[in-house]
């Protein structure tokens, strides 16, 4: 009889729907960043949950369905942004309630992502606070181009973070880790430049998704994008630093579409933009014609390959290219630079020594400044002082670097400066002859 077998088929998928509601939570963590604090809770299986806020303190309540917690709720306090103690209860037998006690009061935004190679099922909890006073720590002082002298601005990328780990080594060194640690010291030496200025898109462990990236930079009217990784390979003998800039229809080879593919998927791990419905940049970005931004992406590429190759051992010859969506900024000249392979052990290792970190920092950022010195943005203070005029001796310049940068030979600089070998002391102020 059809009628009682499509009931009996009914029940037993509903038993079944019941049973499979029944999670537990397996793991948790909080990241934070300036504009908002994420909770993550691991589960075990899909289940349902409801959200609500609390006032007087302000308090944030999770309840989960049938679900029960196999582990304590511990959480890193220095990272936990407004997040001030977290507990768990069950008011009654089919409910798990997460309690969050806040330092302020939040809006909230939450979902649940089904699982991707790295996680299972997760319930992610955006606490976006309400306090004015607490601004993303990034917007300084926008750059003004009408500002005479102003300093190029350079925005440094740190790829991945927070949720998504990027690559990582076999022994367990993270890419992002170690690409925020070069990225802060590449700040560092960018910042030491007279004439220019670092901003980041990130300067914590947490997820910045890809678009809201170069956003960011563009919002800051950055003169160059630098985004910093870790390249990983199947075979572990593959070592060496590589740049790219963005293809002009996709990827130029294979091993930079698989590269494009495993950056770009870190959107998909870690941060899911349900407000980002920001379509008509997106059909900016996917016009190819602005050639003026590609052409400076390019050059600026060469200039920081070359200084690559002067400091370690480069991975190819030439800059690569591929469609990295973080490159897609219609207006800023961008680059990706990959440091090393962390899937070779030894460079791994590197990877974290501060040394190495360092040495890096400061070959892409001669790279920069090349290319800075060589064409310059009119208004600037390098465009203003770069020719024929003085140049103050800084941390790590040899007067090789500042022969090639002012385009002057290295015998009519050492004569314009009465110098004889190559020491050079910082600090000191050097005559540049005109070219
Ligand atoms: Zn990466």
């Amino acid at each position: 009889m059809p009628v009682n077998r499509s009931s009996v088929i009914a029940a037993v998928l509903l038993l079944a729907s019941l049973q499979a509601s029944a999670a537990e939570v397996t793991g948790f963590r909080v990241w934070a960043d300036p504009a908002k604090t994420r909770a993550v809770l691991d589960l075990d299986s899909k289940t349902t949950y409801k959200l609500f806020t609390l006032d007087n303190p302000s308090r944030v309540v999770v309840d989960l369905s049938r679900s029960s917690v196999a582990m304590p709720l511990t959480f890193d306090e220095d990272h936990a942004g407004v997040i001030t103690r977290v507990r768990h209860g069950q008011p009654d037998e089919n409910i798990l309630r997460v309690v969050f006690d806040l330092s302020g009061s939040v809006n909230l935004k939450s979902f649940l992502l089904s699982p991707t190679a790295q996680y299972g099922h997760r319930l992610v909890i955006d606490l976006l606070s309400k306090s004015k006073q607490q601004k993303p720590s990034m917007v300084k002082r926008m750059a003004d181009v009408n500002e005479p002298n102003r300093d190029i601005v350079i925005a440094i990328d740190a790829g991945h973070g927070g949720e998504d780990p990027g690559a990582v080594g076999k022994n367990k060194t993270r890419e992002k880790d170690v690409v925020l640690r070069i990225a802060r010291e590449l700040k560092k030496v960018i910042d030491s430049e007279p004439g220019m200025r670092a901003v980041m898109t990130r300067d914590g462990d947490y997820y910045v998704p890809l678009r809201g990236r170069y956003e960011k930079a563009r919002k800051q009217r950055a003169d160059l994008f630098i985004s910093i990784h870790a390249d990983a390979f199947s075979k572990r003998s593959v070592r060496g630093s590589s740049v790219f800039v963005l293809s002009a229809r996709g990827a130029s080879s294979e091993f930079a579409r698989l590269l494009a593919d495993s950056e770009n998927a870190s959107d998909l791990v870690g941060g899911v933009t349900l407000n980002d419905k920001d379509d008509m940049l997106a059909s900016v970005l996917l016009d190819l014609s602005q050639s003026a931004t590609r052409e400076a992406s390019s050059k600026v590429a060469a200039d920081i390959l070359s200084s690559l190759k002067r400091t370690g051992k480069t991975h190819k010859n030439h800059v690569g290219s591929a469609s990295f969506i973080v490159l897609k900024s219609p207006d800023v000249p961008s680059v990706l630079v990959e440091t090393a392979f962390i899937s070779n052990p030894r460079e791994e290792k590197r990877l974290t020594e501060k040394e190495f970190q360092q040495r890096m920092a400061r070959a892409i950022s001669r790279g920069v400044r090349n290319y800075f010195y060589a064409s310059p943005p009119p208004g600037t203070w390098i465009a203003a002082n770069r020719n024929g005029g003085r140049y103050v001796v800084s941390r790590g310049d040899t007067l090789g670097d500042i022969a090639s940068r002012y385009r002057v030979s290295l015998r009519s600089l050492r004569r314009a400066n009465k110098i004889r070998g190559d020491v050079i002391h910082v600090g000191r102020e050097l005559i540049i002859p005109a070219s």
